[in-house]
């Protein structure tokens, strides 16, 4: 059985998630490995891993939200909890810029009390003083919350956003697309459909989103494949993602307690992703999670993207996990793996 299947995969046929099981359970850690970097160096037959010089910046911690895994907000009223000033948003653009930036990732909690134009505003005004940046913006959870606190649909919501400055989406906020994981642990997040939605909608009109998947905390394999055949199907009618990025839930200072996903796990899921997502071009690998070493074997492993150089990340940080590389670093790893290190946009054309 697994064998069909391999042939299948090696002859560039698409397996069923029936199929995906099987691999998952049958073949082996180098089998399912080899077969990964079969599939990606038919996608892309160069020698080259991109990724980007960005900026992660959170605009606020505080969230309503109360996600079991993070470790990252604050609730309202309490201790510790930020709204960037345009002052220091400003700052941290500079000096992405000054660092050959080309991205900044803007990303908050659900903020109880900042009105919708505040986020317009705040695109407005980026727009203005830096119009070459490009604005990778706001998950699908934040962008339902604009729509629950306007009273705007999702699409008027989108299209204001793009009207002031939003260049794409970030696909954060999937976890895992099974409303019964997600009720146990982000029970007060949009549901699986209304994420599919809201990329549905920006797809439509015209916003390149990337997806993601965070495994590791409270779901099965079945439900990991469930969420890899949600993304797949969308992809079948929009083509809008531009790369899947699958990394491991990080348990540190969370409400989850369960051991942290290991590396063979985490390669073998990233394999399996890029087997089964046939249509989704890019598969990134986390090094923000995994490390450098782990990344460089990801690079056998399906994946083509080495990510950002993440000039800031606060999140996984937040549950105990910081790996920091330079850009010289993540361009030595890369060569060190026999690739080619190339900067891209986030629409994975090249910067020369
Ligand atoms: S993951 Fe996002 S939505 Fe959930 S609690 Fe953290 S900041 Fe809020």
């Amino acid at each position: 059985m697994k064998e069909k299947i391999i042939e299948k995969v090696r002859i560039g046929k698409r397996i069923s998630p029936e199929e995906a099981l099987t691999l998952w359970r049958e073949a082996s850690f180098f089998e399912l490995g080899a077969l990964a970097r079969e599939v990606r160096f038919r996608i892309h037959p160069e020698r080259i891993v991109t990724y980007i010089i960005d900026r992660n910046i959170n605009y606020t911690n505080i969230c309503i939200s109360g996600c079991k895994f993070c470790a990252y907000y604050r609730p309202p009223g309490k201790e510790g909890g930020f709204v960037l000033s345009q002052e220091e948003l400003f700052r941290k653009i500079e000096e992405t810029l000054a660092l050959g930036g080309v991205q900044i990732l803007l990303q908050g909690g659900l903020h109880p009390e900042l009105p919708f134009s505040f986020y317009v505003e705040m695109l407005q005004s980026i727009k203005k003083k830096f119009p070459e940046i490009h604005i990778h913006g706001f998950s699908p959870p934040e962008i339902v919350h604009f729509s629950e606190i306007s009273g705007e649909t999702i699409e008027e919501v989108l299209r204001e956003l793009i009207k002031a400055g939003l260049n794409s989406i970030p696909g954060g906020g999937a976890e895992i697309l099974v409303d019964r994981i997600r009720k146990k642990v982000s029970p007060n997040k949009c549901s699986a459909e209304k994420w599919l939605e809201v990329m549905r909608t920006a797809h439509r009109l015209g916003l390149k989103t990337t997806a993601t998947m965070m495994f590791g905390h409270l779901e099965t394999i079945e439900d990991r494949i469930e969420h890899l055949k949600r993304i797949r199907d969308l992809q079948d009618e929009t083509g809008g993602f531009t790369a899947f990025i699958p990394w491991p839930f990080q348990p540190g200072n969370t409400e989850i307690d369960v051991p942290k996903v290991m590396p063979v796990e985490y390669l073998s899921m990233l394999a399996l992703s890029r087997i089964f997502l046939d249509n989704v071009k890019n598969i990134q690998a986390s090094w923000v999670t995994q490390g450098p070493k782990v990344a460089q074997v990801a690079l056998e492993f399906g994946a083509n993207d080495f990510g950002s150089t993440m000039i800031e990340e606060n999140v996984v940080a937040a549950a105990g996990v910081s790996h920091r590389l330079s850009v010289d670093e993540i361009e030595r790893i890369i060569r060190d793996a026999g690739y080619e290190p190339r900067r891209r946009r986030m629409d994975y054309t090249l910067i020369s």
